[in-house]
């Protein structure tokens, strides 16, 4: 079968593997009808994490083609989604819906170690598949279904845990395909006003098209626009999903006494300059999440369902696999407007 692979630092391509098959008794064989490219899948472009020949991709979805003797919930031909985020998928933990919680210790993202090859492929077999994988309901598109395998429940979770309560200010700090869903999730929770921060011009404007006040960062002056906007009060609630040191210090630094920060960006660094003093003398809460994403999908399913959440127009790009090295040039330069791009395995 033909895959997006990892070739080197900054360079992927579709190549020849081998086809996919089943990880074991709990596991299921999906043929991919769409998947996407992540902003953490840049990590691995990069050469971050010093890995080669990774067959790539963690937000995909498709139909079941093989199914494993232990798989309960799934049949033949189902249209289904997967969880980017898988683990042992029999604990607590993963039956709740939280394999980063896994009792086990097998957390693991798709697609980034040469043992769980990923979904930016014709095909993938994924363990644990009745913790791991769902059905797609009816009335949600195509789109929606991959927004759900990872980025839609980072942005959810992004916001939930940001305690806003109605009346807030909030801030978002990064327009990225995560931090738009993160802004679009906030509204949820019935904020007054939500500030959205980026340097990329059309970002900003997206952010205004829902509906949010943009602040553009590219003189550094984020955290004083956010000040002037409050009276000086900062906001009660600063969603961050960029993950650099200075937009972490930057969104503790918006923060309203009593409020809450609450960071989505990646961060691996062990030594952050934490501005401890502010964040003491104003009694704010910091909190960080990785996303437990099938937790989150009975809260997201039907709100995707009734139309309250329309995260509609975030794949900006629909390219074939045959195009991976474009797609993936595209997206990391943020080339032509890009926000997400979607790939179609059948071409
Ligand atoms: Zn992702
Ligand atoms: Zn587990």
């Amino acid at each position: 079968m033909r895959a997006a692979v990892l070739l080197a630092e900054r360079s992927v391509g579709m190549e020849e593997v081998p086809d996919a098959r089943l990880p074991g008794p709990d596991g299921v064989v999906v043929t991919i009808e769409q998947a996407a490219i992540c902003g953490s899948d840049l990590h691995l472009y990069h050469g971050d994490l010093g890995l080669e020949r990774v067959q790539l991709g963690h937000e995909a979805v498709g139909l079941v083609a093989e199914v494993g003797a232990d798989v309960h919930t799934l049949s033949v031909g189902d249209r289904v989604l997967i969880s980017g985020v898988i683990a042992c998928g029999h604990c607590t933990s993963c039956w709740r819906g939280d394999p980063v919680g896994c009792r086990n210790g097998q957390t693991a993202v798709l697609g980034t170690t040469p043992e769980l090859p990923g979904g930016q492929a014709e095909a993938i077999g994924v363990p644990g598949a009745d913790a791991f994988v769902t059905k797609v309901p009816d009335g949600i598109g195509v789109e929606d279904s991959v927004l759900l395998t990872d980025i839609l429940p980072t942005g959810y979770l992004g916001a939930l845990r940001a305690d806003i309560t109605p009346g807030d200010t909030v801030v978002v700090v990064g327009l990225g395909p995560v931090g738009i869903m993160a802004l679009e999730c906030a509204g949820l929770f019935g904020p007054a006003r939500i500030l959205a921060v980026d340097v990329v011009p059309d970002r900003l404007a997206r952010a205004a098209r829902l509906g949010a006040e943009p602040i553009d960062a590219r003189d550094g002056g984020a955290v004083a626009a956010v000040a002037e906007a409050t009276a000086g009060r900062g906001a009660e609630a600063v969603i961050e999903a960029v993950g650099l040191d200075q937009t972490i210090i930057d969104a503790i630094s918006m923060t309203a006494v009593n409020g809450t920060v609450s960071v989505i960006g990646v961060n691996l660094n062990m030594a952050l300059p934490f501005p401890m003093g502010f964040a003491f003398l104003r009694s704010i809460t910091v909190r960080s999440t990785i996303a437990a994403i099938p937790g989150t999908w009975g809260a997201l399913i039907p709100l995707l369902e009734s139309g309250r959440l329309r995260p509609e127009g975030t794949f900006t790009h629909h390219l074939g696999l045959s195009e991976v090295g474009d797609a993936y040039a595209i997206f990391d330069e943020r080339r032509d407007g890009v926000l997400k791009v979607l790939l179609d395995p059948r071409r």
